[in-house]
């Protein structure tokens, strides 16, 4: 509602802050910040009491209370949207595994408590212990990559938008750059490879056609001015039918002899092969690298389930360059991040990641013991008076990999006369739940549900459909 409507004279903005409803923030959230919330209250109740006036003359002399108990419930929301923990903890009922909008990867508990206590304390980030001298946040991580990777050297930056650019500044500024019309990807966010090129001072070379490039499209446009030959994967599409794309061996052994870098982007990319879960081959880093690439590069946060970060494999002296380059320390990850991101290599290197990564947990997550969450919580809601059925449904990976690409899920389905209102509800509650609607019912799939969430999930449940 809004705390202007049926207003006359509108306090002063002292007088408003120094109310005795407020008194509990002005302790706790100190009265400086009250005042400036009250400010804010009071000038969009005076836009809102302009605008009732002009398209309704007669309603604004009908209002003639001033109700303060508005204002001040208006400043508290303020005060709470300023100072509550943002970004808010929510509950992903969707089934999208690495749901962009939802932060994609959430990452295991010892790597968020590796990420805890490097960000709370003192770290040996960029300190040599036994020397006493200065040491690099680089080599932190570089030996779990190469043991995992194969590769010989890597580096980490912020994301992988980050290491693409800063893969094309370093090696291809000023010069062409031969990609296939087929894999000129936008990833969302207005993030298109063209564009990033253009960032990186490189020149787009495009070849082939959308559906079919030969070896042949690539080597016809290879000249004195080229820098590199590009492979994108395309991570977020799929183009079927009558298509045709060079191998990565055949893009290596081209590059060989004109002698040119082959830099293959693989957005998401994997240490496990999805293939085990009943899910389409996403290409695995690996292979990449055995197939020869002069650097692989693939996000932190996709399917390897880590902190947000951009991961660049490789040979040395390609990696040694990129070092050089003055964007690395433009993009050079914070120790939080760094700390996370080997928690989730050790889970790989124990070969515990399908067990301990969260993301691999939920690919791996068998029909019988989602359909046995699903049913528990069913019991659970019976019990205390929402009806709920079951439903089979499909869970998607999501985050730019393996598009269309399902997983078979039991899903939860909550009957409502308007589950679009529930689903509202249900966001906006103390615990915020993000789940679907579909044919006449909101459906939670149990999949993308962390286990320590149930209780919680439960109790939004019965509040917003009470
Ligand atoms: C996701 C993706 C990126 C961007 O990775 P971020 O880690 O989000 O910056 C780049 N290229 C491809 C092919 C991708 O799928």
């Amino acid at each position: 509602m809004n705390p202007a409507s049926g207003f006359r004279g509108l306090p002063a903005v002292h007088a408003l802050a120094d109310d005795a409803r407020l008194a509990t923030a002005r302790e706790r959230q100190g009265r400086a910040l009250v005042v400036d919330a009250s400010r804010l209250v009071l000038e969009e109740a005076r836009v809102a009491l302009r605008a009732g006036r002009e398209s309704d003359p007669d309603a604004a002399d009908a209002g003639d209370q001033t109700d303060v108990a508005l204002l001040c419930a208006a400043v508290l929301r303020r005060l709470s949207d300023w100072l509550e923990p943002r970004p808010r903890v929510v509950i992903n009922a969707t089934g999208v595994i690495l749901h962009t909008n939802l932060g994609r990867a959430p990452v295991s508990a010892v790597a968020a408590e590796a990420m805890r206590a490097a960000a709370a304390g003192y770290s040996d980030l960029e300190y040599d212990l036994p020397s006493g001298r200065r040491g690099s946040r680089h080599d932190l991580v570089t030996p779990l990559l190469c043991q995992l990777s194969g590769a010989p050297a890597a580096l980490v930056v912020n994301n992988n938008a980050g290491a693409t650019l800063l893969v094309l500044s370093a090696l291809a500024q000023g010069r062409g750059v031969v990609v296939s019309r087929g894999q000129l990807v936008e990833i969302g966010g207005g993030y298109r490879i063209p564009d990033v090129m253009a960032a990186g001072g490189a020149r787009l070379v495009e070849v082939g056609t959308t559906n079919r490039t030969r070896i042949s499209d690539y080597r016809a446009a290879i000249d004195a001015e080229t820098g590199l030959i590009l492979r994108v994967h395309t991570s977020n599409y799929r183009i079927v039918g009558f298509t045709e794309t060079p191998s990565l061996e055949a893009l290596v052994s081209l590059g060989r002899e004109q002698g040119l870098p082959v830099v293959d982007d693989l957005g998401s990319g994997s240490f496990l092969d999805s293939s085990a879960y009943g899910l389409a081959p996403e290409p695995m880093v690996q292979a990449s690298v055995t197939a020869g690439a002069e650097l692989v590069t693939f996000s932190g946060d996709k399917l390897l389930g880590g902190p947000q970060a951009g991961i660049i494999v490789g040979q040395p002296e390609a990696v040694a360059r990129l070092r050089r380059h003055p964007l690395t320390r433009a993009l050079r990850p914070g120790k939080d991040v760094l700390a996370g991101l080997h928690a989730t290599l050790v889970h790989y290197a124990r070969g515990e990641a399908t067990r301990e990564v969260p993301v691999w947990r939920m690919i791996s997550a068998t029909q019988l013991d989602l359909a046995a969450r699903a049913e528990a919580w069913r019991v659970r809601l019976a019990d205390r008076g929402v009806a709920a059925e079951l439903r089979p449904g499909q869970s998607a990976v999501g985050g730019g990999s393996l598009p269309g690409e399902t997983l078979p899920s039991t899903l939860l389905a909550i009957l409502d006369a308007h589950p679009d209102r529930l689903a509202a509800r249900l966001r906006g509650g103390q615990m915020p739940v993000v789940a679907l609607v579909e044919s006449g019912a909101v459906l939670l799939d149990p999949r993308t549900v962390l286990p320590e969430q149930d209780e919680l999930l439960l109790a939004a449940l019965v509040v917003a459909a009470g």
